[in-house]
């Protein structure tokens, strides 16, 4: 009895199912959730330091605008202190100060000192300003900001006055404001952010390069100078961080795929290995009960008929012959089997030796048929031998090729059922010597007649067809004819019958296989 193994499959998941799969699902969700983290802890410290950076920025614009403001100022001090300033010499300071597009000077009570006509601020900025500069508040100087229609306006009570204390607006030039002051500012700064300054409205006044396809990463007001004006950060485009942090997860991830790749491929070559392994363990299992059949059934029959004859029972002369023949065919049927045994245990050994001369096939041919006369007669066997005159001799190991060729017609026997016809042909073909042996039997599937070669391979395993064999034989023929720098081949269709062919080449190693040309082969 073969003892069913478990199936390939259910072994091979036991195995992979909790030392591979499982390990790997279990990190494979691992690495995703540290992936996300990893990226969110990215981006909120990346946010963190662009906040601090636009933080830095907008103090040292807010700085540098105070600075050019004081100067400003204090200019505009020493043009008042003059009891009686003269227009032109309110209009040459503006004139000579570019970051100042109009100036308007007012007095406590709110009358226009300056101008009288042109680069006013705005005649009716009064009421805003006084909102600013509560009466106290004239007394000491300060400085306020304000936006009003849009526009920028410092204004200011400049100390020590002639004529007592006055609020001079003054209106910034934007251009100005980003030519002189923003560029010269925010455009040497290194990083590869974008520093912007946005207006009230959101709209860029100045940004250190386009801003087309850039991100905006985050705004912060730009202190006191510049109310309701921010400065933002920009990341160019294709270098926001989370397009790196992306990079690198779709770089990991593809990292991560490949290991599980080579895992799956890793498990896919041992599920091979154990479901070949697991067949090969059925086919030796299948083999020792094949063979172990084999050799029991000859023996009973010998021993029958021996024993019957020994006990002088059988007194029919013609049946006594009879008898014989059984035990002659009994005892050449198990030395066929064990001389496939023997040879397929000294070929997987790498022990198979062949002495190869040339010589003719027809003998061969003859002497195989000889052997299976009687089988063949007795099972009513039509037998078409057709061996063409004048075939040259080739290298060979006589006993080796007739074992092969006994092999197939033993199968030609075996496994033809109604159409019991044989038919052996030696011919010249394709540059070869051919023999075939051919029969009408069962035939065998496309799908194995690459498989029957495989040792210990049988179509359907031992039940099948119900006939006796060990599945080696065809190894051996196939192993036989490589020996011979040859091979063996096939074609069949199921139903119509088989024909095996030994393709014999006319010489080896470039010389012609001519009587007196000797040799060992080994072959592992
Ligand atoms: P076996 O001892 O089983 O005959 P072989 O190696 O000689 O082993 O053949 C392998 C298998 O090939 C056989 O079991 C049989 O299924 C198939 N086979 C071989 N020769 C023939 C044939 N002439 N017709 C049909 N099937 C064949």
């Amino acid at each position: 009895m073969t003892r069913r193994l478990r199936s390939p499959a259910a072994r091979f998941a036991a195995f992979a199912l909790p030392a591979v799969v499982l390990p790997a699902a279990i990190l494979a969700v691992l690495g995703y959730h540290s992936l996300r983290q990893w990226e969110r802890s990215a981006e909120t410290l990346f946010r963190a330091q662009a906040r601090d950076l636009a933080s830095m920025t907008a103090d040292k614009v807010d700085t540098v605008l105070r600075r050019a403001e004081d100067t400003i100022v204090a200019r505009l001090q020493n043009v008042l202190a003059d009891p009686h300033p003269t227009p032109d010499a309110l209009r040459a300071f503006v004139a000579s100060t570019p970051l100042i597009m109009g100036l308007s000077v007012f007095d406590r009570r709110g009358h226009l000192r300056y101008p009288s006509a042109g680069q006013a601020v705005d005649g009716g900025l009064f009421p805003t300003l006084s909102r600013e500069f509560p009466p106290e508040a004239w007394d000491s100087p300060g400085v306020r900001h304000l936006l009003v229609q849009d526009q920028i306006i410092l204004a200011a009570i400049p100390k020590g006055v002639g004529g007592g204390p006055l609020l001079a607006a003054l209106s910034l030039d934007p251009e100005a404001l980003r030519r002189d002051l923003l560029e010269k500012t925010l455009g040497p700064l290194e990083g590869s952010t974008i520093p912007a300054v946005l207006d009230a409205q959101g709209h860029p006044v100045y940004s250190r390069a386009p801003l087309e396809r850039a991100m905006p990463i985050i705004s912060v007001p730009l202190g006191g100078t510049l109310p309701s004006w921010r400065l933002a950060l920009y990341q160019p485009p294709g270098a926001f961080p989370r397009d790196a942090v992306r990079w690198q997860v779709v770089l990991f991830s593809a990292a991560f795929g490949l290991l599980l790749l080579v895992i799956a491929a890793g498990l896919g070559a041992t599920y091979r290995l154990v479901r070949r392994e697991t067949e090969m363990a059925e086919l030796k299992a299948d083999f020792v009960a094949n063979v172990s059949h084999d050799l029991k059934t000859p023996l009973a029959l010998i021993r029958m008929f021996g024993e019957t004859l020994e006990m002088g029972r059988v007194a029919d002369e013609a049946a006594r012959q009879e008898y014989y023949r059984v035990i002659i065919r009994e005892s050449e049927r198990l030395s066929r089997l064990l001389d496939n045994v023997l040879d397929f245990s000294r070929l997987e050994r790498g022990r198979r030796t062949y002495d190869v001369a040339p010589a003719a096939v027809a003998p061969i041919v003859h002497e195989t048929l000889e052997a299976f006369a009687y089988i063949l007669a007795q099972q009513a066997f039509r037998v078409e031998v057709a061996v063409a005159p004048d075939l040259p001799e080739v290298p060979l190991d006589a006993d080796a090729v007739g074992q092969a060729l006994a092999n197939l017609v033993d199968n030609a026997i075996k496994y033809s059922g109604e159409r019991r016809v044989l038919r052996v042909e030696a011919a010249l073909r394709d540059g070869h010597l051919a023999v075939a042996v051919a029969d009408e039997g069962m035939g065998i599937p496309a799908g194995e007649q690459e498989r029957i070669f495989e040792k210990f391979y049988r179509i359907g395993r031992s039940e099948t067809q119900g006939r006796r064999g060990s599945g080696v034989g065809l190894a051996l023929v196939r192993h036989i004819m490589e020996a011979h720098g040859g091979r063996v081949t096939v074609e069949s269709q199921p139903s119509r019958g088989s024909r095996f062919t030994l393709w014999f080449p006319l010489r080896v190693d470039g010389t012609e296989g001519k009587a007196g040309t000797s040799g060992a082969a080994e072959v592992a």
